[in-house]
């Protein structure tokens, strides 16, 4: 029964995202699932789907954390290239394929990961 509930959160919070082309918090997501999942069940099918590589997550300009679908990632490995964009207007997040910053850092740092949010306008809002 439990294990049941757990696998129908997990395909709708899943299909959830990938019909999304916008990161959503997980204050949306609680939204749209609604009665189906409460809080812990949520956290917990998002950390699955990160580990399987379908989902990333980022923290957001004003500090929440948003997730968003991965485009070829694999299970334990999530390779990323893009930044995230932040519209000031309608607060929608979107994932920017293929924009890699180039960053030059000293030659004793080693960059395993960055968290880059562009603040702006996105193109319906301009
Ligand atoms: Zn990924
Ligand atoms: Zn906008
Ligand atoms: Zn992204």
């Amino acid at each position: 029964m439990k294990k049941t509930r757990n696998t129908q959160a997990k395909s709708e919070i899943l299909s959830l995202l990938n019909d999304s082309d916008k990161a959503l918090s997980h204050h949306m997501i609680q939204e749209k699932v609604g009665a189906l999942c409460n809080r812990v069940t949520i956290y917990r099918v998002l950390e699955r789907l990160e580990e399987e590589g379908l989902v990333h997550k980022f923290v957001n300009v004003d500090g929440v954390v948003n997730y968003a679908k991965c485009h070829g990632c694999k299970e334990g490995g999530h390779l990323h290239n893009h930044v995230h964009f932040n519209c000031r207007k309608c607060h929608q997040v979107t994932c920017i394929e293929n924009s890699v910053p180039q960053i030059k850092m000293p030659p004793q740092f080693i960059i395993e990961d960055y968290n880059f949010v562009i603040s702006g306008i996105c193109p319906n809002c301009q």
